[in-house]
This record gives structure tokens, C-alpha cells and sequence, in this order.
């Protein structure tokens, strides 16, 4: 199965039904920032306020110079309501680094703790001790952003805080000891393809597969000019992702998500109602809840803050249900969930008794 697939909902027939007969279904997925700290200015960042103005006011998050983390007993706990309440998966992610919330070891061990299955999106750069390598071993897949595949592009598109020349070298020595330390955890790479990077995507794909990883994630950086920045480039670009999928075999992948680019630049919603958030929710550094990565941050489209309620009062509560009865796609900044949504919209439309006339 396709790791990136929109149609991976249709794995979970059952959950999607629940949740859209009944919208206080627990989410299936949940999407946790850590952290809003990192050792990183990365260039694309989609919370730097330079980097891409969704025409939404993010004023949740501190754009890259915050130091804000999850409390860790409250997020603790949340993890553990989480897991009773039937949530099934938690992406670790963004607001800053994930693996610089200070009980970084403590938060995987309740995931594992609660029985939720995770995911983790990382620039892979912090040193990982012993401890947190044990945990990560439990990981169902890890994800680490590199998007160079050399020191220089590197430094140009991640700006690393620390100023020492081998930055990208010690990526690729941790991203080595991971695939050494979790044999059993799909472990990939993303690079989002800018302009001053595109030079370098086949040879990136090579330095992955020597490394054993088990695929490459390529899309396009999602800019304020909308991926429009690249498609000067796009012939070369193609080439090279060409010459990438050539060191595709059955355990290494090359995934070339280049539909994204008319996903984040023309938007075509051929849906009357955004369901994902059903399924697939956000809390934010900042303690609240959202319904997707798009809109964190934005106070008016706020559940309600963990601080304040447990995770269930939030999600069976009344500004839940104002903010969902707010969203409509057709105002939303571009994202990448439309695919998914024409999906849940079909399944949310009444049946004939044509269904079974495949
Ligand atoms: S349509 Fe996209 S941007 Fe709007 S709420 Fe749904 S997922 Fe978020």
C-alpha cells in the first residue's frame, strides 16, 4: 500500500462510518507538536510567517523563535485518554522539533504505554540516546526531513541554528544508527523540491538507498508563490526524479508526489464538506486542538485547549461543533486532503441500490 495514498481511509471502513454518522467518534489519528523549539530555521518551514502565508492569522505559534512545549503531564495524560478512547495512531510532528520537548523519552514510552502505533517527522539531527532508541524501535515508521544531499544545499535550506560545518554529515550518521537501531520501523526520507535543491534529487535517493532506508519522498515546497517557484524547473526536475526511480527496487521506494503541486497551486475541491478532520485531528503546541495542520494555530478555528478540558469534553463539546459547522472548503487555504475528501464525501452520500453493481 501506498504510504501517502488518499485513499488509505478506505482501510478503515468501519471508523469512517462511525465517524461520520456520529462526529463525536473518537479520531482515529492524532497529530501531537511537541515542541515549538528548534535547532533549525528551516527556509520552507510552513510555520515561519515568511515562509508561507496561508491568508490564515496564525498567531498560536511563535514562528520559529519559540521555545514553547507541550507540558508533559498534561500531554501524558492526553496520551493515555487517547489510547482509552480508541485512537489507533499519533504522528509525532511539527510546531518545531519534536525531539526537543525536554521528556522527549517519556512521551514515546507512553504512546507505546497506551497501545496507539506512532509515526515520527524529524530533521534527524539530535543526537538519539540509548533510552529514546529503545523507544523508537516501536515506531511503525520515522520520517526525517533532509531535502539536500550535500552540506551546502543543506545549510542553505535547513539554516541549522549551530553554525558547524558537518550539520548534514551528522544527519546521515544518525539516520545510518536508526536503521541499524530499528530494523522493523519503516524509515524514509522527505525532500521537498525548491530551487535550490532540484540539482540534488537523484543524488539524494542514491545516499538513501546505500543507507538502507526504505524509500524517498519527493513534493514540492509549499511556498507563499505556491509551488510556482519550481516550475521553471520542472523539465529538470522531472529528469532527475527519472533518474531516482531507476534505484527503486521492492525494499526501496522513490515516491515522486508531484500532484501536489496543482493541489497547492489550483486548488479543484469537488466536495461540499471537509471530513477529515473527523478522523485525523491536531493539538498544537500551544494545547489545542484543531482540525488540521492547515489551520493550527488559527484561534478561531480552536476545539478547545487540553489545559482547560480533558481531550473528550473538547471533542464532544459545543466549540467543537461551532468551528465544524464554520469550515467550509471552499474558503480554506489549498491542502492536500481534497483527494480524501471526495472519498469521505461519496461515502457520505446516500446509497442507491446500485452499490453493488461494481
Ligand atoms: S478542507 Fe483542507 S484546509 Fe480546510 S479544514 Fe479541511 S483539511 Fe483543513
Amino acid at each position: 500500500m501506498d504510504r501517502f495514498s488518499p485513499y488509505k481511509v478506505l482501510h478503515n471502513l468501519d471508523s469512517v462510518k462511525r465517524s461520520i454518522e456520529d462526529p463525536a467518534t473518537p479520531p482515529l489519528h492524532v497529530q501531537l507538536d511537541l515542541s515549538e523549539n528548534c535547532n533549525h530555521n528551516c527556509i520552507f518551514c510552513f510555520f515561519r510567517e515568511d515562509a508561507f502565508n496561508t491568508g490564515m492569522r496564525r498567531k498560536n505559534i511563535a514562528k520559529g523563535v519559540g521555545r514553547r512545549s507541550l507540558k508533559t503531564d498534561k500531554l501524558l495524560t492526553t496520551i493515555s485518554e487517547l489510547g482509552k478512547l480508541g485512537t489507533m495512531a499519533i504522528t509525532l510532528v511539527g510546531g518545531g522539533e519534536p525531539m526537543m520537548h525536554p521528556h522527549a523519552e517519556r512521551v514515546l514510552k507512553a504512546i507505546i504505554t497506551a497501545g496507539i502505533a506512532y509515526g515520527l517527522i524529524t530533521n534527524g539531527s539530535i543526537r538519539m540516546n540509548p533510552i529514546m532508541l529503545e523507544s523508537l524501535k516501536a515506531a511503525t515508521w520515522i520520517r526525517v526531513s533532509l531535502d539536500a544531499a550535500t552540506e551546502t544545499t543543506y545549510a542553505r535550506m535547513h539554516q541549522p541554528k549551530n553554525p558547524k560545518k558537518d550539520n548534514f554529515q551528522r544527519t546521515i550518521t544518525n539516520l545510518k544508527r536508526l536503521r541499524e537501531q530499528c530494523p522493523d520501523t519503516d524509515i524514509g526520507v522527505s525532500f521537498l523540491i525548491h530551487p535550490y535543491n532540484y540539482k540534488e534529487i537523484a543524488h539524494c535517493a542514491a545516499l538513501c538507498k546505500g543507507i538502507g532506508l526504505n524509500y524517498i519522498q519527493y513534493k514540492p515546497v509549499y511556498t507563499e508563490e505556491r509551488g510556482e517557484d519550481v516550475i521553471p524547473f520542472l523539465p529538470e526536475i522531472k529528469s532527475q526524479i527519472v533518474r531516482a526511480q531507476g534505484l527503486e527496487t521492492h525494499d526501496f521506494q522513490v515516491i515522486a508526489l508531484l500532484a501536489r503541486l496543482d493541489d497547492i497551486s489550483k486548488p479543484a475541491r469537488d466536495y461540499q464538506y471537509c471530513r477529515i478532520h473527523l478522523l485525523n485531528t491536531q493539538i498544537g503546541v500551544d494545547g489545542k486542538v484543531y482540525p488540521c495542520c492547515v489551520l493550527k494555530y488559527v484561534e478561531e478555528y480552536s476545539f478547545g485547549s487540553i489545559y482547560e478540558q480533558s481531550f473528550e469534553e473538547i471533542w464532544s463539546g459545543d466549540q467543537r461543533r461551532m468551528v465544524i459547522e464554520r469550515i467550509n472548503p471552499s474558503t480554506c487555504p489549498p491542502c492536500w486532503y481534497d483527494r480524501t475528501n471526495e472519498v469521505l464525501e461519496y461515502l457520505a452520500s446516500p446509497h442507491d441500490r446500485h452499490e453493488t453493481f461494481v
